[in-house]
């Protein structure tokens, strides 16, 4: 017993590790390109595993057919052209051991960190009403933390006169709040944030083993920028901050980044890379949360189509109604 503990607390800390590297690398081009090959169909299918033992209906949810795009080859300032990663099959990830919710921690809680009441911030109702429906779990909102200025290590970013956070401070200040039931805590702010290893900023910062995480938004705002706002721009940023909880709230989950289909947890090196991933798992992925989660997959569909109904993300409602007609075998 004591020896497995010992297994699985190195394995929060490689992961803790490599989630960190993940997180901090998202904001920097590397120079050397390396060479990354799309896994080709049959490596994708090894990828999801044998799926014979299980029920006609998570079959059907974890058969890709036709609707989910490959891995495609990326450009040269994209993730998988500067960070080498070998990707993670479903077998890899069951004898990761990765943390998996329980009878005491089954609960994400979001933290809110400073004001979310200004113009075309994500509703915070709503980015809760996403993550309870995408991950199955109970999600609760807690009272926004007011951290004032004088708490909080900040400098100003280089060539502005803004200020920005130090992630690793406010990561910091979030791990002793981690609710007893809290299967993860998640700090959320729009203030732009930045570590001690990279030079620019950070989107965020996370720890698997302390279960917390703090992730900014601040840079989905094309005004962030000051540049003209695109159609819909309260929908585009609702959208990019959804893509955020889901791609890190899976890596809570032990899920590393994605390399078989294009896939919310996909790397992402840029914010027009990130753009143009879905904001769906791909079955490799989606089988991996459900063997932590055990959900019915046509009732989390069913569940995400109402809510991306009701968040105005019609592409992704299109999306999922689609695929649910192919689970289903009818109309849902
Ligand atoms: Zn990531
Ligand atoms: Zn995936």
């Amino acid at each position: 017993m004591r020896r497995r503990v010992l297994i699985l607390s190195l394995v929060g800390l490689l992961l803790a590790a490599a989630g960190l590297r993940w997180w901090q690398t998202h904001s920097n081009d590397a120079e050397d390109s390396i060479h990354f090959r799309p896994p080709n169909a049959q490596e994708r299918l090894a990828a999801i595993g044998d799926l014979q033992s299980l029920s006609p209906e998570l079959q059907r949810a974890f058969d890709p057919g036709q609707d989910f795009a490959p891995m495609p080859l990326p450009g040269k300032r994209d993730w998988l052209a500067n960070y080498y990663e070998g990707g993670q099959t479903f077998a890899q990830f069951l004898r990761e051991e990765p943390n998996k919710p329980d009878r005491e921690r089954h609960t994400i809680y979001l933290q809110p960190l400073n004001d979310f009441s200004v113009e075309r911030a994500p509703s915070l109702e709503q980015l809760r009403e996403f993550t309870e429906a995408y991950f199955t779990l109970e999600t609760k909102l807690l009272p926004t933390l007011t951290i004032p200025a004088d708490q909080i290590t900040t400098r100003v970013r280089e060539g502005t006169d803004r200020p920005q956070w130090f992630a690793t401070h406010l990561l910091q200040m979030l791990e002793p709040q981690l609710p007893a039931d809290a299967y993860c805590l998640l700090g959320i702010t729009l203030a732009d944030m930045y570590s001690s290893q990279t030079p620019t900023y950070v989107f965020g910062q996370a720890s698997l083993r302390n279960r917390t995480g703090v992730f900014s938004f601040a840079r989905f705002d094309p005004a962030f920028y000051d540049d003209p706002d695109p159609p819909a721009v309260e929908t585009l940023i609702l959208r990019r901050s959804c893509r955020t909880l889901a791609h890190e709230i899976g890596h809570m989950f032990g899920i590393t980044h994605c390399t078989f289909f294009a896939c919310v947890v996909n790397g992402s090196n840029n914010l027009d890379e990130n753009d143009s991933r879905p904001l769906h798992v791909c079955p490799v992925c989606l089988r991996k949360l459900h063997a932590s989660l055990g959900f019915d997959p046509v009732e989390r569909d069913r569940n995400l189509l109402q809510v991306y109904q009701q968040l105005g993300l019609d592409r992704d409602a299109n999306w999922v109604e689609r695929r649910l007609q192919k689970v289903v075998g009818s109309q849902p």
